[in-house]
């Protein structure tokens, strides 16, 4: 079967990873996300917003895969063909061991030139030492090239989408036989639109999440239950056929 899971916070908080904004802790707290999270902020005061991101970087660096999604990983196991598309900007679905993961949201453990895309080895946003519990400021370096700074490689408000991971997720729901929707609350654009594609397709979705969401009156099932759980008892209903999440979605 080929399988789409379309991921979110709620999959990584399971896993201590704090969501976008409840990492306003301490230092951070009197900044709201919007205001850290943008290139003209970063522009405003470079070593404020590197400072969040290196902090946010250390904390997922530390941090470990869940059973979720080490579940999602085992999937590729069970003998489907498995997209991961994730709006997290961590790594844990790499180190849960799934190999065919779009990042639509970028990836906090990478950075690059704001001027020329330039990349360095070994990242400066993982460089020693590592920021002091609860983060510091911190300047960013510069590109040996243009001088420019380094801003982490993710995707800042009023910043499209990287093309590439949305050609590759539009394309992944519109052929899938079933997409997963896992901790997330549906609320971010574009990505809450993709389970549309998938309906519009005629391929069932399913929605694994504790509370409602605005997906829910359209998904063809909703399990209200964490990632972890959910994750287990998919991959149970696939060993048993899952006849019934199979069935043609709600007109
Ligand atoms: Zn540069």
């Amino acid at each position: 079967m080929r399988l789409v899971v379309l991921s979110g916070a709620g999959l990584s908080a399971e896993s201590g990873i704090p969501t976008f904004r409840d990492a306003l802790t301490g230092l951070w707290a009197r900044f709201d996300a919007e205001r850290l999270a943008t290139e003209a902020a970063f522009r405003a005061d470079p070593a404020l917003v590197w400072g969040w991101y290196r902090w946010r970087a250390a904390m997922v660096a530390a941090a470990v895969p869940n059973a979720a999604h080490r579940d999602v990983a085992a999937l590729s196991d069970d003998g489907h063909a498995l997209t991961v598309i994730t709006q997290n900007v961590d790594d844990l679905h790499e180190r849960g061991g799934a190999r065919d993961v779009v990042h639509l949201h970028g990836r906090l453990l990478a950075s690059r030139c704001i001027g020329c895309d330039a990349r360095l080895t070994p990242d400066p946003i993982l460089a020693p030492p590592p920021p002091p519990y609860g983060g510091t400021l911190e300047t960013p370096p510069a590109c040996a090239g243009c001088g420019a700074p380094f801003r982490p490689d993710v995707v800042w408000f009023g910043e499209p989408l990287p093309i590439d991971a949305w050609h590759a997720a539009e394309t992944a729901v519109d052929a899938c036989d079933l997409l997963v929707v896992v901790g997330t609350s549906s609320l971010v654009w574009p990505a809450a639109g993709l389970p549309d594609r998938t309906l519009r397709a005629g391929s069932p979705v399913l929605e694994i999440n504790p509370h409602p969401t605005p997906l829910s009156p359209r998904a063809s099932a909703h399990w209200a239950m964490t990632a972890t759980a959910g994750m287990a008892r998919l991959r149970a209903r696939l060993r048993e056929g899952a006849g019934d999440l199979l069935r043609p979605p709600r007109r």
